[in-house]
């Protein structure tokens, strides 16, 4: 997607603070961190929102959970975080790749 941030972050083509990469995924380190750990973590694949996940992608949705809890281990979170996904304006989403945000190294209130 050629005006996409994150697939510019994925292509190499913007500079980022890469922490994990597989066949399906990319992560990097939120330029403007909300927690002492705070990790972007998005498909290479691009898919607008979570509200785009049908039963054809879902799978890519599911390799992006499953390199949150690698991560996580990795970066010693293991008193627990919090993964967050935006959708659209109203859910707070500026990026409009699908990526979860992985929170950790401090303690988190409840959501609602
Ligand atoms: P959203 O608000 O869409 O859920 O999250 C987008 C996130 O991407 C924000 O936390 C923002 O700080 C981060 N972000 C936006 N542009 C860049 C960038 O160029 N580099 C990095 N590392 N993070 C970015
Ligand atoms: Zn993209």
């Amino acid at each position: 997607m050629p005006d996409c941030i994150f697939c510019k972050i994925i292509a190499g083509e913007i500079p980022s603070s890469k922490v994990y990469e597989d066949e399906h995924v990319f992560a990097f380190r939120d330029i403007e961190p909300q927690a002492p750990i705070h990790i972007i973590i998005v498909p290479k694949e691009h898919i607008e929102s979570i509200a785009d996940i049908t039963p054809d992608n879902s799978h890519i949705a599911a390799k992006c959970l499953e390199a949150a809890a690698k991560i996580a281990d990795g970066e010693g979170l293991a008193n627990g975080y919090r993964v967050v996904t935006n959708s659209g304006p109203d859910g707070g989403q500026s990026v409009f790749h699908l990526h979860f945000h992985l929170l950790g190294g401090r303690t988190f209130g409840q959501v609602c």
